[in-house]
């Protein structure tokens, strides 16, 4: 899959380098097409957001969901 460099509007580039679209109320990820966040999303999905999420809560830096690379 081509990775794209830039989100465009609607977009997130998550950790796990899977593209998530926005929905109404949520963003869904094109590679497993689960909702980002809800139970339904893979665990290596997961657990991918989960520690660029637990590195910014001790101080890290966390990930950016429009780069689509670790914050600076
Ligand atoms: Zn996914």
């Amino acid at each position: 899959m081509n990775t794209p460099k830039f989100s465009g509007p609607g977009q997130l580039i998550l950790p796990c380098a899977a593209v998530a679209y926005q929905e109404e109320f949520c963003y869904r990820c094109i590679s497993c097409y689960a909702v980002v966040g809800s139970i339904g999303q893979p665990k290596e999905c997961r657990e991918e957001s989960e520690k660029y999420k637990t590195l910014e809560s001790l101080g890290g830096k966390g990930w950016d969901y429009h780069l689509g690379e670790q914050k600076k």
